[in-house]
C-alpha cells in the first residue's frame, strides 16, 4: 500500500448540547487515511462513528453541535474545518464522497434515478447532458445494474435494497472522489447482497484510486475488507492497527470482547459472549477509561484515569496502538 496521506485527522473533538449538558459525542480521536486504503471503524452503536464521518464533511447540524477548537481535519493537506459553505460544498461530493445506511434518505424520491446521476455528474465535472447521461448509463454498468438504459428512466421505489446502494454507489463514485465514507452502507441489507456491495466497492476502489472509510458495527464486515482499523468506545479510540493485529492479536478487553461475540464455525459454544452492560451516557467530566464500568479486567486507576495510547509492534507490524493501562508496564508511550 502507498504510504501517502489522504486524509488526516487530529484531535478531533465533536460536542453537543445535550438536555442534560455537553455530551462529548467525539473526544479527541486521529487518525490518518492512506492512498486506496480501506480504513474501518467500528464500535457498537452510539459510540461516535456517525458523528466523526459527518465531522469530516462539516455536517454537523450546527443548532445542536460544534467541532471543539483544536480539532483538526486535513484533505491532501488543506484544513477543512475552518472552510466556509460555499468552498465545502465543493468539496463534498467531489473530493469526499458518502454513502448512507438508508439509501432513501439521499436519494430523492420525485426524481428517476437517471436525472439526479446526471445532475450531480454536470454540477461536479462540468460536462454537458449529453456527456453526463452517457457517463451515467456506464456508471451504472460498472456498479452491474441490469438493463441499465431502462432503469435510468425509473424512480428509487421502484428499485430494491441493494439495486438503491448500487445506485448510491455510483453516484458517489461519479466525480472519482479521493475518499469515500461508506457509514453502515450495507447494515440495511441482506447477507447475500451485503456481500456483493462490498466486493463492489472493493473492485470500484481499484479502478478509481479512492480510499474507503467504512464504518460499521459488524467485524464480519471488517474482516472482509479492511486493511486498518479504528476501534472506537464512547467517543474515544480504545485501539488502532492493520487488520491482521486486530483479529490475530486483540490488545484491549473491548476489542476481545467484540471478537468474542461474533459467531464462529470453528467453535462450538453454549451461547454466545456478549459484553455486559451499555455504553455510558457522555458527560463533560467523565473520569478514567471509557470502557471501565462494563470491562473485566478494570483496576481502580482504570476508573480515576484516562490511560495514554500506548504503541506496541509485535509481529504483524508497528504501530498498534491501545488505549488501555494494562499495558502500562509492557511497553514505552
Ligand atoms: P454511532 O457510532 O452509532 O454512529 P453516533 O455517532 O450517531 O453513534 O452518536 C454518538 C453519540 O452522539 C450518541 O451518544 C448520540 O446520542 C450523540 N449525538 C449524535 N447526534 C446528536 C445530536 N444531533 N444531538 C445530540 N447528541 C447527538
Ligand atoms: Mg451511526
Amino acid at each position: 500500500m502507498s504510504k501517502n496521506v489522504v486524509l488526516s485527522v487530529k484531535n478531533l473533538r465533536t460536542y453537543f448540547d445535550g438536555k442534560e449538558g455537553i455530551v462529548p459525542a467525539v473526544d479527541g480521536i486521529s487518525f490518518d487515511v492512506h492512498e486506496k486504503e480501506v480504513f474501518c471503524i467500528v464500535g457498537e452503536s452510539g459510540c461516535g462513528k456517525s458523528v466523526t464521518s459527518l465531522s469530516i464533511l462539516n455536517l454537523i447540524p450546527k443548532n445542536s453541535g460544534r467541532i471543539m477548537e483544536g480539532s483538526s481535519i486535513k484533505l491532501q493537506g488543506k484544513e477543512l474545518t475552518t472552510l466556509g459553505d460555499k468552498e465545502l460544498c465543493d468539496i463534498r461530493g467531489k473530493d469526499i464522497a458518502m454513502i448512507f445506511q438508508d439509501p432513501m434518505t439521499s436519494l430523492n424520491p420525485v426524481f428517476t434515478i437517471g436525472k439526479q446521476l446526471t445532475e450531480t455528474i454536470s454540477r461536479h465535472m462540468g460536462v454537458d447532458k449529453k456527456e453526463a447521461k452517457k457517463r451515467a448509463v456506464s456508471l451504472l454498468e460498472k456498479v452491474g445494474i441490469p438493463s441499465p438504459y431502462e432503469r435510468f428512466h425509473e424512480y428509487p421505489h421502484e428499485l430494491s435494497g441493494g439495486m438503491r446502494q448500487r445506485i448510491m454507489i455510483a453516484m458517489a463514485l461519479s466525480c472519482n472522489p479521493k475518499v469515500l465514507i461508506a457509514d453502515e452502507p450495507t447494515t440495511a441489507l441482506d447477507v447475500t447482497i451485503q456481500a456483493q456491495i462490498l466486493d463492489l466497492m472493493l473492485k470500484l476502489k481499484d479502478e478509481i484510486d479512492t480510499s474507503i472509510i467504512m464504518i460499521t458495527h459488524d467485524l464480519g464486515v471488517v474482516a472482509d475488507i479492511a486493511d486498518t482499523v479504528m476501534v472506537m468506545y464512547a467517543g474515544n479510540t480504545m485501539e488502532f492497527g492493520n487488520s491482521y493485529q486486530i483479529f490475530r492479536n486483540p490488545l484491549h478487553p473491548y476489542t476481545r470482547g467484540l471478537l468474542d461475540s461474533i459467531p464462529r464455525l470453528d467453535r462450538q459454544v453454549e451461547r454466545l459472549y456478549s459484553i455486559t452492560g451499555t455504553v455510558p451516557k457522555l458527560h463533560k467530566g467523565m473520569k478514567g477509561c471509557r470502557f471501565c464500568s462494563r470491562c473485566q479486567e478494570a483496576t481502580e486507576k482504570c476508573k480515576e484515569e484516562i490511560p495514554p495510547m500506548y504503541t506496541i509492534s509485535d509481529m504483524y507490524g508497528e504501530n498498534h496502538q491501545v488505549n488501555c493501562w494494562k499495558y502500562e508496564n509492557t511497553v514505552g508511550e
